[in-house]
């Protein structure tokens, strides 16, 4: 990527974000490198690139795609050395009030229960998440949330604010990242106002603490948290937790801390399954129904994003808002057609590289039937017809050649594969068992 693209970023972003976002935010950043569909940028401190990240990354990756440039993922590094140019950038962001400052970070309006799609890999965070913002007594302290990147996480601990602050407008609901609570510490000792921000922080009554993982390692910070977490239990007050793994997994983390932490309820979001994905392209959609009254979604759109994208919510709802977004300028109906060109880049970085070896084992458990001898010479039927499965699924999955797959099966001509994928081609027509379990086995594989 040129810096003549990424200028013209910068002067879209500073459209979109308005002046003091964009000096306070995007300004600090400076475009390092782009590979690998990874664009990486050098910010002043981790805060700042974890709120730009949480906060801005997909107008950013939007933009870039717009212009061209294949990039899925953004990264920020903090440079080792104290660069003068870097403390100065700092001080525009420190500006800020952070000591006093009760507001913590700003809730994504959009970020509700009435949004939140439940599906059984959500189910039991959701349901935590709803008890715990009825208020009432303290059922379970601290309530931790955890989960890969994009499932929700984030979301349902705004609907908790949300939630908690419409039924009791007076409740001190603070929410903020690991990270913002780590920049406050430092704040705070370095001007002297440790007593102000351990009142502030024990004068809360719930405390959201979202991506606590970054809190690993930073010693200092993880003392005064583990304070003010056991201030705050022992007052009764709420506090929920997120981060992207169990407790007990969280790198350089206090002993004291983890055990802490698991004492409450820990829930954990799974990672997305087609019907999930599925339900919140459909519910997306009807929010752009509204925005985009004249556009019409072929059948079988949704069904094919929510297939073939099964990373994580937050690219499968990028891909969305870029296919509305393309379908409205060039006023053409989104069919699979338009999908497909539109997202190319988007299809290819989720296409799973499935093996034969792995579609051999999927079908040998599925079959119930051993591995060798599903690549073995025997040709019963309780082998034969499992084998020529697999055969099926490896020409229509794989990339692999006829010739390329019968060696991959014992050594077998291509003649014999050929024939083995006609023979399922012509049962898949005929036989719906075999049409359910060849969906079943790919979904599967493709998961
Ligand atoms: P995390 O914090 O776990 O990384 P987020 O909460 O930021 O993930 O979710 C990423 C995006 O996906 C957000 O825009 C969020 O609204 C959306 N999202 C995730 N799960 C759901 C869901 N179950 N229903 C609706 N939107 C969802
Ligand atoms: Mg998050």
């Amino acid at each position: 990527m040129t810096n003549d693209i990424w200028a013209k970023v910068l002067a879209a972003l500073k459209g979109a974000l308005g002046a003091n976002n964009f000096s306070n935010w995007i300004e600090p950043l400076e475009f390092s490198h782009l590979s690998g569909g990874v664009a990486t940028f050098q910010v002043p401190t981790n805060f700042i690139g974890n709120y730009v990240s949480q906060n801005f990354g997909d107008q950013i990756i939007y933009h870039l795609n717009k212009l061209g440039e294949d990039v899925q993922r953004l990264q920020f590094t903090v440079p080792t050395q104290d660069r003068p140019t870097a403390e100065k950038k700092l001080r525009t962001v420190a500006n800020t009030p952070v000591v006093n400052d009760l507001s913590g970070a700003p809730l994504d309006r959009r970020f509700t229960f009435d949004t939140f799609v439940v599906g059984k890999p959500n189910e039991l965070a959701h349901a935590a998440a709803r008890r715990v913002a009825e208020g009432g007594p303290v059922s379970f302290n601290p309530l931790f949330l955890y989960g890969g990147v994009g499932l929700g996480k984030t979301h349902l601990m705004h609907a908790i604010a949300h939630e908690l602050k419409q039924r009791s407008p007076k409740l001190n609901v603070l929410y903020l990242s690991a990270e913002q609570f780590m920049y406050r510490f430092i704040t705070a000792l370095r001007e002297r106002k440790m007593m102000d921000f351990k009142q502030l922080f024990r004068s809360v009554d719930v405390l959201m603490v979202d991506d606590v993982q970054f809190i690993g390692g930073k010693d200092s910070t993880q003392e005064e948290f583990f304070h003010t977490f056991n201030a705050l239990v022992d007052g009764q007050k709420q506090i929920i937790i997120s981060a992207d793994r169990a407790p007990g997994e969280i790198k350089d983390l206090e002993e004291r801390i983890k055990s802490r932490l698991q004492c409450g309820l820990v829930v954990d979001l799974h990672p997305t399954d087609y019907e999930l994905r599925l339900g919140i392209l459909q519910s997306k959609v009807d929010v752009y129904a509204a925005q985009y009254p004249d556009l019409v979604i072929a059948p079988g759109v949704l069904e094919f994003l929510a297939h073939r994208i099964s990373t994580n919510v937050r690219v499968l709802e990028g891909a969305l808002t870029r296919l509305f977004a393309f379908a409205s300028l060039v006023g053409r109906e989104i069919t699979l057609e338009l999908t497909q060109d539109c997202l190319s880049d988007v299809l290819k970085a989720s296409d799973r590289k499935v093996t034969v070896e792995e579609i051999q084992r999927k079908v040998s458990e599925h079959y119930n039937i051993r591995l060798s001898d599903m690549i073995g010479p025997k040709r019963v039927r309780n082998y034969a017809r499992p084998r020529q499965m697999a055969m099926y699924l490896a020409k229509h999955m794989t990339s692999r050649s006829l010739p390329e797959i019968g060696r991959r099966f014992g050594g077998r001509d291509h003649t014999t594969v050929m024939h083995g994928v006609r023979r399922i081609e012509e049962l898949k027509a005929t036989d719906s068992q075999i049409a359910d379990d060849l969906e079943l086995l790919r979904r599967s594989l493709q998961e």
